[in-house]
């Protein structure tokens, strides 16, 4: 009786769960976290070589299921089972983390595991094989999109095995894949709210030039929104200092809610109207001289910043977005 649900599909194959040790690079004095343990097949591996596991599990059978396991090896005092949701969960130090997630959670964990703090070594996790390719995804392939360019702000990002789902119990509908993600140390010099805001309208259509996007009504007001609530707060500046991290927590605190809707959907073609009112104040319309006015700034912005008039986000480097959002902030155009 597992859940699916919960995303309950144990990992039956000792080959694979060898070869996920294997790869993750870990030291005998290392504290492993784990996410979603289930009955501990990878966890009773973890123990034997590393010094602690810290694992977080949601269902409450496998937690007891996982202490009787434990409590009849010689590893009891390394583990520390945690009982709850993960995303509710204030995450304890940690120097990598080795799991096999549930899926539906993939996206905002990633990002939970990112804005913790101090920063971790590497993550090494199951996540779906399609999930998986767009996170390695680089600019021009077809996969490339909002959750690539983010996670790979803030982190290397590399394939490191397939599994094919035959090797769980039950199998899942999809194949599997393991990644690993290396978080960039220090974060790159970049407010992740305004960074998302403006991948997430460049997103909301990837295969449009970005002159079309910032043509687009929706686009401008909320550039109009933003500007003016900028002004009236008197942020601008102070705003661009700060680093990748902030904002991320507040992306997560908002996002984190556990419903699996990442709002990374692979379809982002559908995702336009939600980019232009999910972030920033609501509603509101601007006047044609306000629209009039941004979009002349925006193109100009465009134009200055590198061509970008006629480019598409589907070709956009991570080092074209950085520059872009600082030409944009540096005329007073902001995404979040
Ligand atoms: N690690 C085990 C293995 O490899 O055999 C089980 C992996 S299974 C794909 C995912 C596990 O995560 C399940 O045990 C499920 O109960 C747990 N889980 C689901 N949602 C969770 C959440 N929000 N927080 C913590 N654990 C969760």
């Amino acid at each position: 009786e597992f859940h699916k649900s919960k995303g309950q599909h144990i990992l039956k194959n000792p080959l694979v769960v060898q070869s996920i040790i294997q790869k993750s690079g870990i030291k005998p004095t290392d504290t492993v976290l784990e996410i979603g343990p289930g009955t501990g097949n990878l966890t009773m591996q973890l123990l034997e070589t590393c010094a602690r596991v810290v694992a977080i599990e949601l269902d409450t059978r496998m937690v007891l299921e996982l202490q009787r396991r434990v409590a009849a090896s010689p590893y009891a005092s390394k583990l520390t089972l945690i009982s709850g949701d993960v995303l509710r969960t204030e995450l304890p130090y940690f120097d990598l983390c080795v799991a096999n997630i549930p899926y539906q959670i993939s996206s905002p964990l990633i990002f939970k595991l990112l804005a913790h703090r101090p920063a971790f070594r590497a993550a090494v996790l199951m996540v779906q094989r399609e999930f998986a390719m767009r996170l390695v995804a680089k600019p021009g392939e077809s996969l490339y999109c909002r959750l690539a360019a983010n996670t790979q702000l803030l982190a290397r990002c590399s394939h490191l095995l397939k599994v094919g789902k035959n090797n769980f119990r039950p199998p899942p509908k999809v194949d599997s894949s393991v990644v690993r993600i290396e978080p960039r140390n220090p974060p790159p010099p970049v407010n992740f709210t305004e960074w998302d805001g403006l991948v997430r309208l460049c997103f909301s259509r990837k295969n449009r030039t970005l002159g079309a996007i910032f043509k687009t009504n929706a686009v401008l007001d909320l550039l109009v929104r933003n500007a003016k609530l900028v002004q009236a707060l008197g942020l601008g500046k102070a705003n661009n200092a700060s680093n990748a991290t902030s904002g991320l927590e507040a992306m997560m605190a908002a996002d984190g809610d556990g419903d699996g809707d990442d709002g990374m959907a692979a379809d982002d073609d559908e995702e336009m109207a939600e980019a232009t009112t999910g972030t920033g104040s609501k509603g509101g319309k601007a006047s044609k001289e306000e629209r009039d006015q941004v979009r002349e700034k925006a193109i100009r912005v465009l134009n200055s910043a590198g061509n970008y008039e006629d480019k598409r986000s589907a070709k956009l480097s991570n080092e074209d977005f950085l520059a872009l959002l600082a030409a944009f902030n540096a005329e007073g155009l902001h995404f979040s």
